[in-house]
């Protein structure tokens, strides 16, 4: 490999979805230099909400207020869940780094609490979440106290409509009202896209004439719900120009993927991950894993970098994912993981991996398949020992869990990445976070 480049860090985070971003901000708090290898992941496509626990158990679809409390029944009853294995305190812990860093990216969110909240969806629907970005958390107040409330959308936004929102919402909360308004300068435009919305209320003008237009329309509202729209990367901004020139407290729905919080919230970890100092291979991966003959060091060959890279480092974290994530890959009956070919936790058949009901509110075994791993995070090899003293696994590879159907997509990421790179910190050495 003459001509390669070469590169050497503490810790290699492989994958760049939730469950990376955080194990790399995490790791460089720690003080770990980082390098991480991937692309953004599922973020793109998620609603900006961050999960905790809201399901449990999946068949009975049993929802909890307060996500600690569903993570001590989860504990009792699935001790091999990834989130029963993390104490409650360290799931606070990496709750509050994480959003702390996401706002000193720009991107904030309501204080968190012990409970979980309620948000409108863009079909009409609550969603049961934990971590609620501030231009959404007045519509969580409305929600609780059926406050009257007034929902806007404009003519031609795809995929949102006030009228069904409020339609479908009509016997639980009579008090919503819904009005339609042409966009400002996009009048003649038959069809609307929610990022471009975003970026025309970024600047002053149309935002000011988009107020202007909502303002006679308020009445006796007590809060004002828009698609999720309020600007791109100054959120905040004209989230609260809206709310001083309408008088009152405003509120986002995020719409259908790809959404607008789905994009800020990708660019603010983005941000978040360079300026904490954690080196970015984002159009690269990894192509190949070797350890060194004396187990001290890792060798990790990328690919999608010009010219090559390969990078040495002293432990390293799987964050690849699954399916859709690429971590895991499927053939005709038997599912691997990708990088490695690491013993994958799955049914016996592929006659198990569904059941007959594809809407069994169980859900399917297959959605539980991924990485066993030890009380250090490593998985295992076929003989249940560390396939190697320094990989760790985090995040949505990981067995014994179903975060769709629990609702605990985010909070599986952050919490495994953070009890995962405390290990990495103590085997290596470093410092604990501050
Ligand atoms: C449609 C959708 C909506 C969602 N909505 C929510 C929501 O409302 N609330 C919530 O809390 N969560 C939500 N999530 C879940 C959340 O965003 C995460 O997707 C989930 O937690 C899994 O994250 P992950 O990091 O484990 O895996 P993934 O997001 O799948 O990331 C895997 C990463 O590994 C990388 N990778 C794989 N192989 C390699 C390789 N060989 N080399 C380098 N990199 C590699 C990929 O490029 C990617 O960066 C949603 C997800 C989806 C898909």
């Amino acid at each position: 490999m003459t001509g390669v480049r070469r590169n050497s860090c503490d810790v290699a985070v492989i994958g760049a979805g939730m469950a990376g971003m955080a194990a790399a901000l995490f790791a460089v708090e720690r003080g770990l230099s980082c390098i991480q290898i991937g692309s953004g992941g599922g973020i793109l496509f998620a609603s900006g909400l961050l999960d905790l626990l809201a399901v449990h158990p999946v068949a009975e679809r049993c929802l909890w207020q307060s996500p600690y409390t569903a993570l001590d029944a989860l504990a009792g009853e699935q001790p091999d869940h990834p989130l029963a294995r993390v104490a409650p305190v360290s799931i606070r812990a990496a709750f509050e780094s994480f959003v702390t860093a996401l706002a000193s990216a720009g991107l904030a969110y309501a204080p968190l609490g012990e409970r979980n909240r309620s948000v409108l969806t863009s079909i009409g629907t609550v969603k049961t979440t934990y971590g609620v970005p501030v231009t959404m958390v007045a519509g969580a107040d409305a929600l609780d106290g059926r406050a009257r409330c007034l929902l806007v959308d404009f003519r031609g936004l795809r995929e949102f409509s006030a009228h069904q929102i409020a339609a479908t919402l009509a016997d639980r909360w009579p008090e919503l009202r819904h009005q339609r308004i042409d966009f400002p300068g996009f009048e003649t435009v038959p069809e609307l896209y929610a990022v471009h919305l975003a970026r025309a209320l970024e600047t002053v003008e149309t935002r000011e004439r988009t107020i202007a237009l909502i303002r006679p329309l308020v009445g006796d509202a007590r809060a004002v719900g828009l698609p999720a729209v309020l600007g791109l990367e100054r959120s905040r901004e004209v989230h609260a120009a809206f709310e001083a020139g309408l008088g009152v407290p405003v509120f986002e729905i995020p719409t259908m993927p790809t959404s607008v919080p789905g994009l800020r919230l990708l660019g603010a970890l983005e941000a978040a991950v360079s300026s904490h100092g954690v080196r970015r291979r984002h159009q690269a991966s990894v192509r190949a894993l070797t350890y060194d003959g004396n187990m001290e060091t890792a060798t990790l060959d990328l690919e999608g970098v010009p010219g090559g890279e390969r990078v040495t480092a002293r432990a390293v974290v799987l964050a690849t994912g699954r399916f859709s994530g690429r971590g895991l890959a499927a053939d005709r009956g038997y599912v691997r993981e990708s990088i490695l070919g690491l013993p994958v936790h799955q049914p016996a058949s592929r006659e198990a991996w569904h059941k007959r009901d594809f809407l069994d509110p169980s859900g399917h075994a297959i959605n539980r398949a991924g990485l066993r791993v030890d009380d250090a995070w490593r998985p295992l090899d076929t003989d249940g020992k560390p396939a190697w003293p320094r990989l760790f696994a985090v995040g949505s590879i990981l067995a014994h869990q179903d975060w769709m159907r629990s609702k605990c997509g985010s909070g599986l990421a952050i919490a495994t990445a953070w009890a995962a790179v405390e290990q990495v910190a103590h085997r290596l050495g470093a410092t604990a976070a501050g």
